[in-house]
């Protein structure tokens, strides 16, 4: 039930006359999506996909957010942009990715608050890469709170360490838009080229040597988040490599309907 308004009838005294006189009063109500019982009508659609490195974080989170019509909202994109616009938070962030660090929660909550403040999230988004740390999933359900949401599914892929590797070996990614390319042989950079038309680069981190540094700060700072979120989450096991992605995107639908 959406509440606009209160109406009431109260006593009002009337020195001239000395009597009572009954009058209705109209309060509006400061903000026209929280209800009269304290719950949001139109609370956002908060979707978190957690998992390791490689997991295949990015590639679901844009076929949700494709699905469901909300954005996706990737730090680790945002971050690799500011790095190539040589910003000041790309120059303090940069160090840290490169070694397969994780960047301080300071700079993340800076960077996640300014892109949820962005009108296309009003609906909700997809989060891919955030929370990673205890702290910031603290801080991100006190943001939803403040206007009575809350994060509403959350999704892990839990995927062998094995394919972890294979797929930092292959992974291309796209210097325009970020979409993920597998490419495994035959690679040719100058012809190979993103839908968007943007050229397809290795990241800097997509090497043995920073996916186990990054493994291990995972297994230390991020996957406390699964016992964080308890049963809300969703686990999805991928055992093979060759396991197909529509087969994964469609159990990941069916869990989030
Ligand atoms: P990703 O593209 O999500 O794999 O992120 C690439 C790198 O950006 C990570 O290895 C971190 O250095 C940094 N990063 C991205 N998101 C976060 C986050 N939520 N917290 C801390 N560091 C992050």
């Amino acid at each position: 039930m959406k509440i606009n308004s209160i109406s009431a009838n109260f006593s009002v005294k009337s020195y001239g006359q000395n009597k009572l006189t009954p009058k209705k009063v109209t309060v509006p109500m400061p903000c026209d999506s929280v209800s009269f019982t304290g719950k949001n009508d139109n609370p956002k659609k908060v979707i978190i996909l957690l998992g390791a490195p490689n997991s295949g974080k990015g590639t679901y989170a844009r076929q949700i957010s494709e699905n469901l019509g909300i954005p996706q909202i990737s730090t680790g994109n945002i971050l690799r942009k500011e790095v190539k616009d040589g910003t000041d938070l790309g120059l303090q962030a940069k160090s840290y990715m490169e070694s397969g660090g994780l960047v301080p929660d300071e700079l993340i909550m800076q960077i996640f608050k300014k892109r949820i403040s962005e009108k296309d999230c009003a609906n909700g988004f997809v989060l891919d890469g955030f929370p990673r740390t205890l702290n910031q999933a603290r801080q991100l359900d006190n943001i939803l709170s403040e206007d009575k949401n809350t994060v509403t599914q959350i999704v892990n892929l839990d995927v062998e360490k094995s394919i972890l590797y294979y797929r930092s070996a292959a992974r291309y990614t796209c210097e325009d838009c970020s979409r993920t390319y597998s490419i495994k042989e035959n690679y040719n950079p100058e012809t190979a080229k993103c839908d968007c038309g943007g050229r397809l680069v290795k990241r800097a981190d997509d090497t043995p040597e920073v996916l186990s540094k990054r493994l291990e700060n995972y297994d230390k700072q991020t996957k406390p988040l699964i016992d964080y979120y308890g049963d809300r989450v969703s686990n999805i096991t991928v055992q093979s490599k060759d396991t197909p992605a529509g087969e994964i995107i469609d159990t990941i639908m069916d869990k989030i309907g």
